[in-house]
């Protein structure tokens, strides 16, 4: 093997600032978890078996009744769309992504609409906007309410979706309050809700059917992978539309977390067959969570606030900023540089050599951040040089 992989294919390295973005390849693996995807790759298993296993530790981890490895938090939300919709009838399975004849609307909060809706759509679902944006807009005081929920509810629902933030994380009370009676599964997207860690068990323990974590974010496993965890036949019923369905009835041997019984017969390749998960993602996924689990959240983000303040520091004080701690955040700590035009200012940063990335999140707002989740240390004193010269 090349000794520099990316100088054999001219594709040029980049000081990571912006985050574990996926445009930039996500985290960046320890090697332990590089070790175990190598290892996972020199032999056969059975990935209906390997999923089993998977299972057995993300339930253990997240205190789900079920879960199973994706290729992100992004295709989670397709299957776990799928599965609402389908639950265990191979005919909807076969039908998707063409679903006008069974139940197929997701609701969704106004307030919750992201780019990442369209993976729900991918699955043939449609989605139902509800509720107001009254705090988004500025407008008002109010935010999603138990009777706007259960206004929406018709015969037609096939799920709840909420994209689940810091900020919004106590309004899934109230939408597993009007969802649950009326056997509505929610499904919430926790891509990139980690850390804290204590997340992998909070929405699970407030009452959400199926959740998505990014693999690839701060669990820190291989950037194509993703966690599906929840209530056991929805998360089966996910897994039987991802697996490699080209099998013999009479040889076929599943694994428990797929319901033979529940079925009419063995459905064929589903709408999640182009999301399979591999072996090497599997395992370095599993490594991955292991890792991040028994890790401690406070220290480790204790010691980025500790490189941003020295960074900071050899900023000097010609430039306005502020270091804005995990508390505040919600996640990871953070430095925010308020700068006179943050999008040419970032621009120049990435036209550098090698190119330096910082997050665009609050451009609008007058600041380009620095989140450490991605940025190596020895690219520490790179970093600020590139700033003290492109400012
Ligand atoms: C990153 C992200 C996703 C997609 O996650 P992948 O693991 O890259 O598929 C989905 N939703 C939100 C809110 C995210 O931040």
């Amino acid at each position: 093997m090349p000794k520099d992989i990316y100088a054999t294919l001219a594709v040029k390295r980049r000081i990571n600032a912006a985050g574990t973005l996926t445009r930039l390849g996500g985290a960046l693996m320890d090697e332990e978890v590089v070790s175990a995807m190598a290892a996972a790759a020199r032999a056969s298993v059975d990935i209906g078996e390997l999923q089993a296993a998977a299972g057995r530790t993300i339930a253990r981890i997240t205190t789900a009744q079920a879960g199973i490895v994706t290729t992100g938090a992004a295709a989670a939300l397709t299957l776990a769309a799928a599965a609402s919709m389908t639950r265990w009838d191979i005919a909807r399975m076969a039908a998707l992504p063409h679903a006008e004849n069974f139940p197929n609307e997701i609701l969704l909060p106004r307030t919750q609409r992201t780019g990442y809706a369209h993976a729900l759509r991918a699955s043939g679902a449609r989605l139902v906007d509800i509720g107001h944006n009254d705090r988004g807009t500025g407008a008002g005081v109010r935010g999603l309410e138990a009777w706007e929920i259960e206004a929406a509810i018709t015969p037609r629902t096939a799920a709840f979706a909420f994209s689940v933030t810091p900020q919004n994380a106590n309004e899934l009370t109230t939408v597993v309050a009007a969802c649950r009676p009326r056997g509505i599964p929610v499904i919430v997207d926790a891509a990139a809700q980690l850390p804290p860690k204590s997340n992998l068990k909070k929405f699970l323990q407030m009452g959400a059917d199926l959740v998505a974590f990014s693999g690839g974010k701060a669990i820190g496993g291989p950037q194509a992978s993703g966690i599906l965890a929840g209530r056991r036949d929805l998360v089966g019923a996910a897994l039987v539309q991802q697996l490699d369905m080209d099998v013999s009835p009479d040889t076929w041997a599943p694994p428990d977390l797929i319901d033979l019984q529940a079925m009419k017969g063995i459905p064929h390749h589903g709408l999640g067959r182009g999301f399979k998960a591999g072996k090497e993602e599997i395992v370095g996924l599993l490594v991955a969570l292991e890792r991040y689990a028994a890790a401690d959240d406070e220290a480790s983000n204790a010691a980025l606030e500790r490189r941003l303040a020295r960074i900071a520091q050899d900023l000097g004080d010609g430039m306005v900023k502020k270091i804005v701690s995990a508390r505040e955040t919600g996640r990871v700590p953070q430095l925010h540089l308020m700068v006179e035009n943050p999008l040419a200012l970032s621009a120049r940063l990435q036209a550098r050599e090698p190119p330096v990335h910082l997050s665009e999140r609050f451009a609008a707002q007058g600041i380009l951040i620095v989140d450490p989740q991605a940025l190596r240390p020895e690219d520490d004193a790179a970093l600020v040089a590139a700033l003290l010269k492109a400012v």
